[in-house]
């Protein structure tokens, strides 16, 4: 998962990496009043997930004066297609040079690799294409705490003094933080010393639960609720509550809605072999969103047997119709216990699609 400029940059300094000083901004937030203790001249950078941010409008000088009207500006803008929900303020640094440094996992090699280049900024991507000996590399042992001091020369040449120190907590940043790139897109020299102008680091997937990292940050309660019990679940703004199992059905399910012209309020994807609890579970969830006016359970048993969801679905006792389609494994019982009791049943998911877009119109 590739983290946020600031979120990198916090990581960065608590290694000793030199960052511009700086304050985080979330859209609705008023810009503190206090930006002149930062710097006179500041930037403000938007904080997405995107490449070339800078040229993309995404960067914008400001001084602590007009910065609340500048982020104003920023927070309606989307870079390259994404929304702008959180703005990096930070001191203008007075730069001198750019350069480029990096950490990555090389899989031809299998290791790290360490890149560095004396033309940084912006144009790092064609710089190695047109002039590849711009770009040195030295491969280094992922069991190495340290930088050697070999590999350290041959990288940095006569600037591994200046530069030593940082490539080594950089090194210290990529083992510890279980990454596959650890990147700084300028470092740059200023009369002050070196910094990271620009941070940029992905945690491999498979370390998140070690680094205590969640991937969706802005969850809403019932989001995050969902997350806890393994659902997978997302918020849509309509009036049809949708629960499925598997990717697939649960899809297929929103297509078809949409295209007899209704609207889901939520999905819910239970996953396999859902109990009676965890069905209970999903039908209050999906009938907690505020303007559920149905609820439409689209269920193949497999492993899930069809009696434990008709269970759960009475259990849950919520106050919208739900409207159910099940079949599969134990097709007969699960339709035998919610038969006579208030839920619409249905033998294919096209009418029950049809019946549940009409009563949530
Ligand atoms: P990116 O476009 O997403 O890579 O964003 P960066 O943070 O790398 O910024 C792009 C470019 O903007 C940098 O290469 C710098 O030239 C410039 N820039 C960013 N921060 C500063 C700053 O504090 N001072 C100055 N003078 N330029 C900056
Ligand atoms: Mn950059």
């Amino acid at each position: 998962m590739r983290l946020l400029e600031c979120e990198a940059k916090e990581i960065y300094a608590r290694y000793g990496i030199p960052v511009p000083k700086g304050v985080r901004v979330k859209a609705g937030e008023p810009v503190p009043a206090d930006l002149a203790t930062i710097g006179p001249e500041l930037v403000l950078k938007a904080q997405v997930e995107v490449g070339g941010r800078g040229k993309a409008g995404g960067i914008l000088p400001a001084t602590p004066a007009d910065a609340p009207r500048v982020a104003e500006e920023l927070f309606q803008k989307e870079i390259r297609g994404v929304p702008v929900r959180e703005i990096l303020i930070e001191e203008r640094l007075l730069i001198r040079h750019e350069f480029y440094l990096s950490i990555l996992v090389d899989r031809s090699s299998r290791q790290p690799l360490i890149l560095f280049a004396e033309a940084g900024g912006v144009d790092i991507e064609q710089a190695a294409r047109e002039t590849p000996e711009a770009v040195r590399r030295v491969t280094v042992s992922p069991l190495l705490s340290e930088v050697p001091p070999f590999a350290l020369r041959d990288l940095l040449g006569d600037m591994v003094k200046e530069f030593g120190p940082v490539v080594n907590r950089l090194w210290k940043v990529f083992r510890e933080k279980d990454a596959i790139l650890a990147e700084v897109n300028p470092l740059v020299t200023t009369d002050r010393g070196v910094f990271a102008a620009d941070a940029k680091l992905i945690v491999d997937d498979n370390a998140l639960t070690r680094q205590g990292i969640t991937v969706n940050r802005d969850l809403s309660p019932r989001e995050r609720e969902a997350e806890s019990h393994g659902f997978s679940y997302v918020e849509l703004d309509g009036t049809i509550g949708v629960i499925g199992n598997g990717a697939g059905l649960t899809m297929a399910t929103l297509d078809l809605i949409q295209f007899y012209g209704g609207r889901a309020a939520n999905f819910l994807d239970v996953g396999g072999g859902a109990d009676k609890e965890r069905v209970k579970h999903a039908v209050r969830l999906v009938a907690g969103r505020p303007g559920v006016k149905v609820i439409l359970v689209n269920l193949l048993g497999g492993i899930t047997r069809c009696d434990d969801v008709a269970r759960g679905i009475l259990d849950a006792g919520v106050a919208q119709t739900v409207m159910v389609r099940l079949a599969g494994t134990n097709e007969a019982e699960g339709k035998a216990i919610l038969d006579g009791r208030g839920y619409p049943m249905f033998a294919t998911m096209d009418e029950a699609v049809k019946a549940a877009v009409e009563a949530g119109a």
